[in-house]
């Protein structure tokens, strides 16, 4: 992670803006884990990309008094990496595991014993001399982070807790999130620049951050360390971000679905490869958002353009030529 990044993070669930039945819930967990002394129980947080889900886990953590150990689903292979890690925890530490859906099968069984009693089973041998070896952990509170809530198995799923979904943040709660990155950064933000910014974010604070980024590279160059609507304006213009904060794979998508699929109902992964995109990309990251803007339904044939996709495509795709 960049050290900007990092800078910009919350570190308490009071600085912590949004979310705000989600953070009324952890207060009342973490106190209540605290007055027991015992560990939290495991959570779970899914929802699209950049909501902040990798932040709360440090902040609950960090509110716990405990140390955090990160890591990230697709990075085990082996049952006996993801034991290996797990043996390293000290009592109550939190273990965050992002992309948790990308754990593969294997590892997440092992995860069942661990969570439900602190014990590792591990088979340990080959063939009819093989043994069930098992491991006792010290209790601990596991941090799954998700985009793709599905995709987990019911088993895993149950064993969390505390289920909690991020949704996508309201322009104002962007704008607050945005004109507290600024003073972070060493510069000013009017307050019409902030709420410019945020409704070009799509709800989401690390897409906020980022713009909020190129910004300051603009306003500095020009020798500004306060932040106008003017070189807001700029900026967007130069990154190609239109008024709805939709990006040039954004209209690629719907033109797409537009123009080559008469609007659908077309598959994700046929999408994907007109456009020379990753599909889990696709959907994770660019489908959220437009299909909370009501420009694209997923339906079970596949993904369809609605009137408000096709207005959209009329007012700004058609007139860009
Ligand atoms: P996720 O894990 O959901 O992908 P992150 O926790 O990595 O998202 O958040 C992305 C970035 O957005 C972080 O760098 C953090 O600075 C910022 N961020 C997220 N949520 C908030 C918030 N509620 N207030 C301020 N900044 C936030």
């Amino acid at each position: 992670m960049r050290r900007d990044d990092e800078a910009l993070r919350p570190r308490s669930l009071d600085e912590f803006i949004g979310q705000k039945t989600v953070v009324a819930h952890l207060r009342v967990y973490i106190q209540a884990a605290i007055l027991r002394n015992e560990p939290l129980d495991h959570v779970l947080f899914y929802g699209p990309p950049g909501l902040g889900k990798t932040t709360l886990a440090h902040i609950i953590a960090r509110e716990l008094g405990r140390d955090i150990r990160c890591f990230s689903g697709p990075l085990f292979t082996r049952p006996g990496d993801l034991a290996a890690a797990l043996t390293t925890v000290t009592p109550c530490d939190v273990v965050f595991i992002d992309e948790i859906h990308r754990l593969p099968r294997q590892c997440e069984e092992i995860l069942y014993g661990a969570m439900e009693d602190f014990t590792l089973h591990v088979l340990v041998g080959k063939g009819p001399a093989a043994r069930d070896v098992a491991i006792h952990l010290p209790p601990f509170t596991l941090i799954g982070a998700t985009t793709r809530v599905g995709l987990l198995s019911a088993p895993l799923r149950n064993r969390f807790g505390i289920v909690e979904r991020l949704d996508f943040y309201s322009d104002e709660e962007i704008a607050a999130i945005v004109t507290r990155a600024a003073q972070l950064l060493g510069m000013t933000i009017a307050e019409d620049a902030a709420q410019a910014i945020a409704c070009r974010s799509r709800g989401t604070p690390r897409v906020a951050n980022r713009l909020l980024r190129r910004v300051r590279d603009f306003a500095e160059v020009l020798g500004q360390k306060h932040i106008d609507c003017g070189v807001v304006e700029r900026t967007f213009r130069e990154l190609g971000v239109d008024a709805w904060g939709l990006t040039k794979m954004d209209r690629g998508f719907l033109r797409v679905l537009c123009e080559q699929y008469a609007g659908g109902p077309v598959g994700i992964e046929s999408l994907a490869l007109v456009l020379g995109e990753d599909p889990d990309t696709l959907e994770e990251v660019y489908e959220p958002f437009l299909v909370k803007m009501g420009f694209v339904a997923r339906t079970r044939r596949g993904r369809v353009l609605t009137p408000s996709g096709r207005e959209y495509l009329k007012k700004v795709v058609l007139h860009e030529g």
